[in-house]
């Protein structure tokens, strides 16, 4: 797998890369900066040309070359650091092997680490106000700010740790190095269709959206929402779902069909046939429940819970109806601060080279020398 680190000044790419050839025998692999490249990355590279290409055996001039290398190789696992500008993210996004993960930290945080490094490496660190301009010239320049490109990546992670122990500790718990976020496994494949069918919904008291799967095809999909022809729950078809009563209560006056009954009106009871499963994205209510029984659905698979969980259960378990729930691992932003054994906090503690330092700021009026 190819992995690809992106984030603001100070974030912690490299302390993730860092980690991964550490703990996970990842190799580093690097791509030449870009014309798009931001001014604040080229700026940062001039005033040190004597800068190690030492150790860079894998550094590419290209996208396409380093693509055509790690093609051949894929199975290997390699990281960078360098996703300069759209054009690398397209490229690399459309293959299977890479996955972008973003990382991010409050801008305090992150200048006080580089605060830290400066100080480390015997250099003035910037005031705050310094620090937050370049960071906007970083992420927001039109053209060439990476802010957008962030928002592209599978995998967002908040690093407001501490130190690199806690750091570390973090990447473990959620399983950085897992293969798994390149591709979805088959219920995460047929869950993320149920919420994709969700969206569709219109009916006022709840998005819900089903999938119907026999052999690992989907037969048909549904969503709730009042009958064809009808005015829609959310123009006010339906003044039962539009009134404040309370999830539940009135069902009987309802006009809304329940995506699951959408689901296996579409399919037919002949279409279903045994070992179809269903995929919801919230535990069927009682009067699906039977429907679902009658027309042979085999397996149940839900991801949140509804009122009546236990009721249904009970229904599929004297038909012979397995159930399950599956709720696909959490997406979005992952605060690495939680949940992570806290290591030793230190301050002091060097979660970067000092080269780093360097290569984002320039030391022309910024980063001056302590006198
Ligand atoms: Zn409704
Ligand atoms: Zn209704
Ligand atoms: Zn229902």
């Amino acid at each position: 797998m190819l992995m690809g680190l992106c984030g603001g000044i100070c974030a912690g790419k490299s302390s993730i890369a860092s980690y991964l050839t550490q703990e996970h025998q990842f190799k580093r692999i690097h791509l030449a900066r870009t014309s798009a490249t931001p001014a604040v990355e080229k700026s940062a590279s001039v005033p040190f040309p004597q800068q190690p290409p030492a150790g860079r055996d894998h550094t590419f001039a290209d996208v396409d070359a380093l693509l055509e290398f790690v093609t051949l190789r894929w199975r290997e696992r390699w990281v960078t650091t360098d996703i300069w500008d759209d054009h690398v993210v397209d490229a690399l996004l459309r293959r299977p092997f890479f996955l972008l993960v973003s990382v991010d930290a409050p801008v305090s945080v992150r200048w006080r680490r580089f605060s830290d490094r400066c100080a480390a490496s015997q250099l003035t660190p910037p005031s705050l106000e310094d620090f937050v301009l370049r960071n906007d010239a970083y992420l927001f320049a039109p053209g060439t700010g990476l802010a957008a490109l962030f928002q592209r990546a599978q995998l967002k992670l908040l690093n407001s740790t501490t130190s690199l122990d806690s750091l570390y500790a973090a990447l473990k718990s959620i399983d950085l190095a897992s293969e798994a976020r390149l591709r979805p496994t088959w219920d995460q494949y047929f869950m993320r269709l149920a919420d994709l069918a969700a969206h569709r919904s219109n009916c006022m008291k709840r998005r819900v959206g089903c999938v119907v799967v026999r052999e690992k095809r989907v037969i048909s999909t549904g969503y709730n929402g009042t009958p064809r022809g009808m005015t829609n729950c959310n123009e006010g078809g339906c003044p039962r779902c539009n009134n404040l009563s309370s999830g539940g209560v009135g069902l009987s006056t309802c006009l809304c069909l329940h995506a699951e009954e959408n689901a296996l009106l579409e399919a037919g009871r002949d279409r279903i046939g045994e070992r179809s499963i269903l995929y919801c994205n919230t535990c069927p209510c009682l009067t699906c429940s039977v429907k679902i029984t009658q027309v042979g659905i085999s397996e149940v698979v839900y991801n949140q819970s509804y009122m009546v969980d236990t009721k249904t259960a009970a229904i599929f378990a004297e038909s012979g109806v397995r159930l399950r729930q599956f709720s696909p691992p959490g997406e979005g932003l992952i605060d690495l601060a939680l949940g992570a054994s806290p290591g030793p906090i230190s301050d002091s503690e060097d979660m970067n080279k000092v080269e780093d330092v360097r290569e984002i700021f320039d030391n022309s009026n910024f980063i001056r020398p302590l006198s």
